[in-house]
């Protein structure tokens, strides 16, 4: 039986990112195009400009290890992008289009932080000082890329898509008297606590 190495483990791990990467190069223009908030238009432009130097950063890295560049499809990705592309077309022309966005692409990110997290890891236990710091450059960045999107989902793209949900409520007034969390579909915390309990049993 053969012995994979955790070296082999890097190698492996790099070719899927550096998939990942080329896939994500392609696939945030599209989500640029899905978002209708300025602020948030901005930030993922400006993450694609990142996600460039991301693949430009990997291929340091192989060549860091004195390796062939090499990609490996990245299921997860492939799987990420294609969740994130029907929430764009379901959303399309509705108030929660942007918080939709804001979904799809922190999921990327925080594949991609738990990825880079491992790979930052491990190539300082390998003992490659050069692929540690790129591989901790392009998690800063990821991770930078990911608060900024919860600070605008936070400052604009959540509330909109609560406003939409609450101008349906008005209007549905007469039909149904409940409160307007409940209209929205969201639980109150005491039947959250007796739905938690009764899982509990
Ligand atoms: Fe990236
Ligand atoms: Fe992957
Ligand atoms: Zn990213």
């Amino acid at each position: 039986m053969k012995t994979l190495t955790l070296k082999e483990l890097f190698m492996d791990e790099l070719a899927d990112m550096y998939d990942a990467e080329r896939r994500i190069v392609k696939a945030l223009p599209k989500m640029v195009k899905a978002a209708t908030c300025p602020d948030l238009k901005k930030t993922i432009q400006s993450h694609l400009k990142e996600t460039e130097g991301h693949v430009q950063k990997l291929e340091q890295v192989f060549k860091s290890f004195g390796e062939k560049v090499k990609g490996k499809t990245c299921e997860a990705t492939v799987g990420l992008l294609k969740e994130g592309d029907e929430i764009a077309a379901d959303f399309k022309g509705s108030p929660a289009i942007n918080a939709a966005v804001i979904s799809a692409a922190q999921k990327v990110e925080h594949y991609e932080m738990a990825s880079y997290g491992c790979l930052h890891e491990w190539a300082g236990l390998l003992g490659n000082e050069k692929a540690a710091g790129l591989l901790e450059t392009i998690l800063n960045e990821e991770k930078a890329a990911n608060e900024k999107l919860t600070e605008l989902a936070r400052a604009s793209s959540n509330e909109e898509a609560l406003c939409a949900c609450d101008q349906n409520g008005s209007q549905e007034k007469s039909a149904d008297q409940r409160p307007a969390n409940l209209r929205r579909g969201i639980r109150p915390v005491s039947s959250n606590r007796n739905r938690a309990e009764s899982l509990a049993l």
